[in-house]
């Protein structure tokens, strides 16, 4: 049985190598982290907590999907030793210092969501202070917050490696997702324009494509240097196509690694 830690005080008692922090919801996405995790080490801890901080749309934050007891299932399945589901008091006892996303922070995700990745950051520095890990895992899903947590990281000398999972995506092509339930039969096909898009070769065709959706509609399509996330250039090493838009409402994301130059 997966252990379920409810109080920071029960966590203290514990100590776990691999850590994979979630918002819940979980999914195949979310599992192949925690199959990542166990490759490490036996000793994963994945939390669940819906992060207020992070929602700069309260409806969005409502809507969120709760599902402790199947998560605790899949979380078990995928090799997780326990489950860390903090209370709100737990996170933030008491005034909260926030952690600045710098400049990067603001741009892309964080242009369209503002606040946001200081919301990210404040909270997985706490998750961080609280279980102390080796080693953390995030998907590469979420480019930009992996990003930042590198470099927050980095900035505090934190001691923990940062790891990157690969984008799980549903038969079809759709990058998984928490928020995907929320789509309607329409939404889920007009969400596949996507991926659809991010198999052409250049960002020229990929708008092409996503022209032919009146379903989604387009927040950015950018080509970025994956060492700095600032647009790319002829000198970038190693760039990645980001993507973000709305179906139904519903905020999608996903991305690809582009051909690398040099
Ligand atoms: P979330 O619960 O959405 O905050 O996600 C928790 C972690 O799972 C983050 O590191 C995400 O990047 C990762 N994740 C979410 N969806 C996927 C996916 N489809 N493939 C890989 N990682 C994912």
């Amino acid at each position: 049985m997966t252990l379920l830690i409810k109080s920071i005080d029960d966590l203290a008692r514990q100590k776990y190598d691999v850590f994979v922090p979630t918002m819940g919801a979980l999914h195949p996405g979310h599992q192949s982290l925690i199959k990542l995790a166990r490759e490490k080490s036996d000793r994963v801890l994945v939390s669940i907590f819906v992060n207020p901080l992070q929602f700069e749309n309260q409806d969005d934050l409502a809507r969120y999907p709760k599902t402790l007891e199947t998560d605790l299932k899949l979380a078990e399945a995928a090799g997780a030793a326990a489950v860390f589901a903090p209370s709100y008091e737990d996170v933030y006892p008491g005034e909260i210092t926030k952690i600045d996303a710098g400049a990067i922070g603001d741009l892309y995700e964080g242009a369209s969501r503002a606040g946001h990745f200081s919301g990210v950051l404040t909270v997985v520095k706490r998750l961080f202070d609280l279980t102390q890990p080796k080693i953390a895992i995030f998907g590469e899903k979420d480019y930009q917050q992996l990003f930042l947590i590198k470099q927050m990281v980095k900035k505090f000398n934190l001691p923990i490696e940062i790891i990157a999972a690969p984008i799980i995506r549903e038969a079809d092509g759709l990058a998984m997702s928490s928020r995907n339930v929320r789509l309607d039969e329409a939404g889920r096909k007009s969400a596949l324009i996507i991926s659809r898009a991010l198999r052409e070769d250049s960002i020229a065709q990929m708008h092409a494509v996503l022209e032919n959706e009146a379903g989604f509609t387009l927040d950015y399509l950018e080509e970025i240097d994956e060492e700095t996330f600032l647009p790319a250039t002829a000198n970038s090493k190693n760039k990645r196509v980001i993507i973000a838009g709305w179906v139904n409402g519903v905020r999608l994301l996903d991305n690809k690694r582009m051909g690398a130059t040099g």
